[in-house]
């Protein structure tokens, strides 16, 4: 938990037993036993209902509201998820929205030619396209505005092969409300993604992402991401991927070229880059008997070159809607 220790200070490493509860043993003796705090709710703690700071939790708002894990207590979730993931012989794969599964724009942005073409067929899938083929949809901004949203050619067999080898997290620099809907057109049955949606704002550092939040250790995680920049203290958990721009509003403005053009698909990228984790997971999992700590890390080094294919060569940050 290298990242852990670098953004906090030592004494956050221990919980605070500064409150204490009585336990009853044997029905006679009560003995007195300090409380480690390990979640709080509004303020409460769970365990024994005593009010409690902020100093030695993290909110974890996006598993429930106003929800908070000690650090101690989040670092025991993060083993026993890793070991849990492990006894599936799954990794853990965390991966953005915008530019690495699908483009968002608002719809004021698409140029005539798309609206023609496009907008019938996102209505179409609203009302009456066969559920969950559709790639085309008009969704909505949270503030209210009317936003059409393309899924990245693949995507679907991507995110079914990938919940094979991973448990999957979503994590976005968007808001919640819009990653809850993109998530929706994703993982309509909610088979992938339970409820590991993170979003802007559960970002402990403004514009950055941390695997702070996600529930796995740093050892076993996987990040997708096209824009390497958010992720400063994680470089090498990072798989970073061309960026997907189908709508020719901004890929213009971040000279990026559009990612497949009007007459076929032809972005590749997340196939490409699923051959990649197919490569990481065997060699994580079956390419030398014991796998007790090994580390995923080390195994992105090893495929490095497949890795920069992927980068590609124009891949410029993008971001968030
Ligand atoms: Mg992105
Ligand atoms: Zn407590």
């Amino acid at each position: 938990m290298a990242n852990l220790s670098k953004s906090k200070p030592t004494s956050f490493a221990r919980p605070n037993p500064s409150l204490s509860f009585s336990i009853a043993c044997d029905g006679t003796k009560r003995q007195k036993v300090e409380c480690p705090h390990p979640a709080i709710h509004e303020g409460k703690c769970l365990l024994c209902e005593s009010a409690v700071d902020d100093d030695h939790s993290v909110a974890f708002g996006f598993l429930h509201p106003s929800f908070r894990l000690s650090y101690v207590f989040a670092d025991k979730m993060r083993e026993l998820s890793t070991a849990a993931a492990l006894g599936l012989k799954k990794l853990h794969l965390v991966l953005d929205l915008d530019h690495t599964l699908l483009h968002t724009i608002r719809l004021f942005n698409l140029t005539p030619g798309e609206e023609d073409r496009l907008i019938p067929e996102a209505e179409w899938n609203a009302v009456g396209g066969p559920e969950g083929q559709g790639d085309v949809f008009l969704t909505g901004t949270e503030a209210g505005e009317g936003s059409i949203t393309k899924l990245r050619p693949f995507v679907r067999e991507f995110l079914r092969e990938a919940h094979e080898m991973f448990e999957l997290t979503v994590y976005t620099m968007g808001g919640r409300v819009y990653s809850s809907r993109m998530t929706k057109l994703l993982d309509p049955d909610g088979l992938y993604f339970s409820d590991r949606v993170i979003a802007r704002e559960d970002c402990t550092v403004r514009g950055r992402k941390s695997l702070d939040m996600v529930l796995a250790k740093e050892s076993n995680i996987l990040i997708m991401d096209d824009t390497e920049t958010v992720w400063p203290d994680h470089a090498a958990n990072l798989i970073a991927i061309e960026p997907f721009y189908f709508f020719s509003h901004g890929s213009k403005k971040r000279c990026v070229r559009p990612s497949f053009g009007h007459d076929g698909e032809q972005d590749c990228v997340l196939a490409t880059t699923l051959q990649v984790l197919k490569e990481i997971h065997w060699r994580y999992f079956d390419s030398e008997p014991g796998i007790k700590g090994r580390d995923v890390r080390e195994v992105v080094q090893q495929v490095q070159s497949q890795v920069r294919n992927i980068s590609g060569d124009q891949a410029s940050p993008g971001d968030a809607l």
